[in-house]
């Protein structure tokens, strides 16, 4: 795509804050902990991954002391910022899969084509309204080369079981009303949510459960005490039999976290609600999700009220892992994507921005998320979604808590599961390494070949993605 920014001033009323904050309760609704308190399962992150892992250890074992610590208040990470893809696959997509973990693939597949299916009867039976909508997804080409490697992707999706079709540019035309498209496939598994309403709908589930959430308190530290961990926060303290860390990019806990997992920042816009008219320019009847093909793809969905949320494409890492509220926005990558949008529906030219914010991702240079213990298998870590932990992070939930009872069970044997990824270098190594990598994808965008340094990487099984 185009890399000139324009100068116009398309995000001037654009509010700083995700739209699916709107109408819904936001900030922290449980006290900061303080004292000493004592519990037999203590989960640092109030994200999906912390709330999930409760609920499931609470309903496993309804008697158990759950506390969950939360630095901010649940849901003001990546959590209640996504962009709400759900998708079934624990590999970042069949064809990741398929290079990484070809013997397990199948198995990978069934897990996680279960664990969606799970999620989706776990907010039936407890009324979770969170839009949840299994309507699939189109990949959209944008160039010939993406037209043909979306082709000859076909057949490996369905070895492995799933559907899918493959549209040709007229076909994908009549379907999305752009002449950016040049062909697509239509996947039909996994489909969309409300993120927020996610949230809130898991973290009632866990309350009612009898999870105890402790928001804006910090875990500063963990230390063994006798037998069992002492987890301290900034006014108080826990003592436990059990943890689970569920802190995402953040800076980690624990050590050797640093080098697997590398805070990547990614940008979104919502527009204004369109219209009957504006709906009808588009097409997009069948309201599914929708993602380029290329390495930097934008991804784009209709909300509820029928705005579009419009995000992705660049993915930024910032130099010394940076973190923190001042990188959510960025006017350059947020210019990028208006311009995008535009130069995609040009039909929509006066359809104003409303919204823009941007999130934190856990990158890891395999793209999926990396498991394990410490203290004695006491402490379990579940990070490293790479930008698609929406349904994932419930399976890395239970991952976390099989990992802790040290039973044996269908996932503790994936080798995607026990595997470990390639360390990213340290500073002032990794800046520019990542930099290199982020060139070289957008090259192959550009022609459609993979160069050297992206064929070395492959031979080692290291990529960078969001
Ligand atoms: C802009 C954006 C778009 C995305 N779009 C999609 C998508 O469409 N589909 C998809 O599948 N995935 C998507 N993702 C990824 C997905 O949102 C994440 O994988 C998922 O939310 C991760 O959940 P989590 O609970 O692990 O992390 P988080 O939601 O980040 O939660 C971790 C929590 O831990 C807390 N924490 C960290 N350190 C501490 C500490 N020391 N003490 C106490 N608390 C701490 C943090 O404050 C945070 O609330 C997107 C991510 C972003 C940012």
């Amino acid at each position: 795509m185009e890399q000139s920014v324009r100068t116009t001033d398309d995000l001037r009323d654009a509010e700083p804050r995700p739209v699916w904050w709107d109408g819904a309760h936001t900030g922290p609704q449980a006290p900061a902990l303080r004292g000493r308190v004592n519990a037999d399962l203590v989960v640092v992150g109030g994200g999906y991954t912390g709330l999930w892992t409760a609920i499931e250890a609470l309903t496993a074992d309804p008697g158990r002391r759950v506390v969950v610590l939360e630095q901010s208040w649940v849901g003001a990470a990546a959590s209640g910022r996504n962009g709400g893809f759900v998708s079934e696959s624990l590999t970042h997509g069949i064809a990741h899969g398929l290079a990484r973990w070809p013997d397990e693939l199948d198995e990978l597949q069934r897990q996680g084509r279960q664990n969606v299916e799970q999620i989706a009867d776990v907010l039936q039976r407890n009324h979770i309204d969170a839009d949840l909508r299994l309507v699939g997804k189109t990949t959209l080409a944008r160039t010939p080369h993406e037209v043909e490697a979306l082709r000859l992707a076909v057949p490996g999706y369905a070895r492995h079981g799933e559907a899918v079709e493959f549209l040709d540019r007229d076909q994908v035309r009549a379907d999305i009303h752009s002449t950016a498209f040049h062909g697509g496939l239509r996947i039909r598994s996994g489909g969309l949510v409300d993120p927020m309403a996610l949230v809130l709908g898991l973290r009632r589930l866990a309350e009612q459960l009898g999870a105890v959430i402790f928001e804006r308190s910090p875990v500063t530290g963990i230390t063994r005490t006798g037998g069992n961990l002492t987890v301290r926060s900034t006014h108080g303290e826990v003592d436990t039999s059990h943890v689970v860390l569920a802190t995402n990019a953040y800076p980690p806990l624990l050590r050797r976290l640093k080098s697997w997992v590398l805070p990547v920042y990614d940008y979104v816009l919502a527009t204004a609600p369109l219209t009957t008219g504006q709906l009808d320019s588009i097409g997009w009847s069948q309201n599914q999700g929708l993602t380029d093909a290329g390495n930097q793809f934008h991804y784009f969905r209709r909300t509820r009220d029928d705005r579009i949320v419009w995000g992705g494409y660049d993915a930024i890492y910032h130099y010394g892992d940076a973190i923190g509220p001042e990188l959510e926005l960025r006017d350059r990558s947020h210019r990028l994507l208006a311009q995008h949008f535009r130069e995609t529906f040009p039909q929509l030219a006066d359809l104003p921005f409303t919204h823009r914010w941007g999130g934190v991702i856990d990158t890891t240079s395999r793209f999926t998320p990396i498991f394990g213990t410490a203290f004695n298998g006491r402490l379990a870590y579940a990070v490293g979604f790479t930008g698609l932990g929406v349904a994932s992070t419930r399976f890395g939930a239970r991952v976390a808590l099989d990992l802790l009872s040290g039973r044996e069970t269908e996932r503790t044997c994936l080798r995607a599961v026990t595997g470990s990824a390639v360390p990213f270098p340290p500073e002032p190594l990794r800046w520019p390494a990542v930099e290199m990598t982020r060139a070289a994808l957008a090259r192959e965008d550009e022609t459609g070949r993979r160069g050297l340094l992206l064929r070395t990487l492959d031979r080692f099984g290291v990529g960078f993605n969001s």
